[in-house]
């Protein structure tokens, strides 16, 4: 065995899931058939889920360094949606172009000492009961790899998923849409100089998306009727380009450059199963959709931080029976309901009268605040509850709120207890009768007596940030469950002395 995972792509979803399994110590290496990162970056925003979970590992500030802008709320299908009705310290839309985000990423797997082998396609694969093999191609020919699983984080033509012989099935798109990095003469300034949210309001001609991504490049995204006509491998020209910016601009905004363009599709597909026995499926590998509401790099980075630590718990052997399933029964409802909004979205931002009469509609309804709050809570990835065993508790299944609390070192966050990547019992209350319950599991459990308002006395809080039990002393039998459950059988070693 060459290795514990074979990572296959250095998208975000792929340097994620390395980084998590760097850090929980496991032997893992991304193969990433490009020999340098491409200059282009496809999304530009980080949600507040996402933001949420970077902030569990220490990642979140250095992230807000390289960033452009913090943008209040978010979107859906251009229509303004308030992120503050969600109890979350992240209410915003972080701007940041795709590339810099996986450069952070990047940079962590160096400190992790996690390679990163550029210049390598996986170009066939094989899996036995035992273990998986990876046939790679690189500057000095063909070799081969193996590992105890394989992740397929490579992209919406994933070659680990053809080589799977697995299905994609859903929709083909129907709107076509042009991005385009481009530089620009704007005299009279009508172009916003700040990162503004999306206002898609279709008419007659299209519109379309313009944000500054630093060193003087705008992304302009748009749709109009004249790109309905056209075909998606159809040759973009700068006066394509132009046409669409006098459209949304005016006659005074002059294109200068094009530095890169593509046409993209608002197709929707998802795979039925996200693990085949050792080969598992995450990001866009796993599932595509348009665009819109700015989620696919989001939805990737949350796939890879549910499967980081149960993946790791495999390898290191303390995975309970069934632990890794539990990657597919929860992301694929999250995909799925992803896929199911930017559909919904699609329909709201085409240029038809009926249409157009829905979107009134949903613009009037997105402005009661539960109903913002249920659209929010989709978009943000706030809303996400994992369907989880045991005692019904209103936190169990949700994220962890990321409150201020006293520990007995002084002031800190819940946030900042996760850091290390293990599991985490918060106790408020009845300290020592939930320490002797939990101690067997120290090693993979860490544990913090605070003073907050949890809700409950004790919450287990798993790696990834969602609590897996809540209550109090008279169910510490149900902690005891929890932990057998999400963290294994105690071992030997575990024990105290
Ligand atoms: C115009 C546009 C705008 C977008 N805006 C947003 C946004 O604002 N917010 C958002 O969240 N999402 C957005 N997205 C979606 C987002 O870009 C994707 O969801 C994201 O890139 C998926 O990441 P990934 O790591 O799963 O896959 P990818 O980013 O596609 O990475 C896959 C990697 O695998 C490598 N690879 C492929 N095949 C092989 C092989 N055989 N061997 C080795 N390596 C291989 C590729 O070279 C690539 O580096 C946007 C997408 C588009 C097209």
């Amino acid at each position: 065995m060459n290795v514990d995972v074979i990572v296959v792509g250095a998208g975000p979803t792929g340097l994620m899931l390395a980084a998590e399994l760097g850090l929980a110590g496991v032997r893992a290496v991304v193969v990433e058939r490009l020999a340098q990162r491409g200059g282009q970056s496809k999304a530009l925003g980080i949600q507040p889920r996402s933001a949420e979970a970077l902030a569990l590992r220490g990642l979140l500030e250095p992230l807000m360094d390289r960033a452009i802008q913090r943008v209040p709320g978010g979107h859906f299908a251009g229509l303004r949606l308030d992120y503050t009705a969600w109890d979350t310290r992240h209410p915003y839309s972080i701007g940041i172009p795709q590339g810099r985000v996986e450069a952070l990423l990047e940079d962590r797997l160096g400190e992790l000492g996690v390679q990163v082998l550029r210049g390598h396609e996986v170009t066939a694969l094989s899996q036995d009961a035992d273990a998986v093999e990876a046939t790679l191609l690189g500057p000095a020919g063909e070799a081969r790899l193996t590992a105890r699983f394989l992740v397929g984080c490579d992209g919406g033509r994933s070659t680990v998923r053809e080589l799977l012989g697995v299905g994609f099935p859903g929709l083909d798109g129907k709107l076509l849409s042009v991005v385009a990095d481009i530089t620009i003469a704007d005299p009279d300034g009508a172009v916003p100089e700040t990162w503004t949210l999306p206002v898609m309001t279709p008419d007659k001609t299209g519109k379309g998306y313009i944000a500054p991504i630093g060193d003087g490049v705008h992304r302009f995204l748009f749709y109009g009727a004249e790109q309905q006509r056209l075909s998606r491998d159809t040759p973009i020209t700068e006066e394509e380009v132009q046409r669409a910016l006098h459209n949304e601009f005016g006659p005074g905004v002059r294109l200068t450059g094009v530095r890169w363009a593509s046409r993209f599709t608002d197709a929707s597909r998802q795979v039925e199963r996200y693990r085949h026995g050792r080969v598992l499926l995450a990001g866009d590998a796993a599932h595509i959709h348009s665009p819109m509401g700015g989620q696919g790099l989001n939805l990737g980075l949350q796939d890879a931080f549910n499967l980081g630590w149960k993946l790791a718990g495999e390898v290191a052997g303390w995975a309970p029976e069934g632990l890794l399933d539990t990657y597919h029964s929860e992301r694929h409802p999250v995909g799925a309901r992803v896929l199911a909004n930017t559909r919904a979205q699609a329909v709201l931002i085409v240029h038809d009268e009926e249409n157009l009469a829905l979107r009134d509609i949903v613009e009037e309804l997105v402005r009661v605040p539960e109903a913002n709050r249920i659209v929010a809570g989709m978009i943000s990835g706030l809303d996400v509850r994992y369907d989880l065993p045991g005692r019904r508790h209103d936190l169990l299944g949700r994220r962890v709120p990321d409150l201020d609390l006293v520990t007995p070192s002084g002031p800190g966050r819940v946030a900042e207890l996760l850091r290390d990547g293990r599991a985490l019992l918060l106790t408020t209350a009845d300290e020592s009768a939930f320490a002797e319950a939990a101690e067997p599991w120290s090693a993979r459990v860490g544990r913090a007596h605070v003073q907050a308002e949890l809700g409950a006395d004790a919450v287990l809080v798993r790696p990834d940030g969602h609590v897996c039990w809540a209550g109090s002393v008279a169910d510490v039998s149900g902690l005891t469950e929890a932990l057998t459950l999400w963290a294994g059988a105690p071992t030997p070693a575990d024990l105290p002395a």
